[in-house]
């Protein structure tokens, strides 16, 4: 299966996204990954990028196109995946149909997770992650088992400095300028799921395997 998931900061995208892919076996494609690992490891495009992720705007269509061409390009470019955190705009979608055209790849859907504001401030503030493989866990939700720490190295958990409430601010004032024009783009494709992303993990992960079930038969 093929997925798209959107939704904003703090919507839980990167935890389903995870969930999904260990339990059906498809690849985790997450932008903002790959640019805070090129960021630490001082690479050009973690250059570029930093600027632009510290202060929560979107990085240039132009960088993150070609990150995703360059994970696509490979010999093993993945063939089942979920998408979290690209497109995040109208330019990306437009490169990213085109690249799947190009690889005769299609996609089963576009899962819009929608949360209330107020919801997604709370979860942002709690949310710490390990800086080295970002599991997230959030302290009221998904606590790790010693709080602070990592439940399978012992690495001390970090919270991402673009989670910061001024930050976060900023970063749904830009995903809501992008995202009825993304969800619009998917909604005509016929793609678009819309799945209320409130309440535990487990039950929202119910609730996008409901939205999916008419794909059940899809090869895409
Ligand atoms: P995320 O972890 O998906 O919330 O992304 C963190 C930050 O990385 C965003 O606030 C952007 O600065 C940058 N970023 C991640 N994915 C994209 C993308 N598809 N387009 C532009 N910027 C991105």
């Amino acid at each position: 299966m093929r997925l798209i998931l959107l939704g904003p900061p703090g919507s839980g995208k990167g935890t389903q996204a995870k969930l999904l892919c260990s339990r059906n076996h498809l690849v985790h494609i997450a932008t903002g990954d790959i640019l805070r690992r090129a960021i630490e490891e001082n690479t050009p495009a973690g250059a570029r990028a930093r600027p632009f992720m510290e202060a929560g705007k979107l990085v240039p269509d132009e960088l993150v196109n070609g990150v995703i061409a360059e994970r696509f390009a490979s010999a093993d470019r993945p063939t089942r995946f979920v998408m979290d955190g690209y497109p995040r705009s109208l330019v990306q979608a437009d490169t990213f149909d085109a690249l799947l055209d190009r690889h005769h790849l299609c996609l089963a859907a576009v899962v819009l997770l929608t949360v209330d504001d107020e919801e997604i401030v709370r979860r942002v503030a709690g949310r710490w992650v390990c800086p080295r493989c970002q599991t997230p866990y959030h302290v009221e939700s998904n606590p790790p088992r010693v709080p602070g720490v990592y439940d399978l190295d012992g690495v001390r958990l970090e919270q991402r400095p673009d989670d910061r409430a001024e930050t976060v601010r900023a970063r749904l004032e830009v995903y809501r300028n992008n995202t009825a024009g993304l969800a619009r783009h998917y909604r005509d494709k016929g793609l678009l799921r819309e799945v209320f992303a409130s309440g535990d993990i487990e039950g929202v992960y119910q609730r996008i395997l409901e939205v999916l079930r008419g794909q059940a038969g899809s090869s895409c």
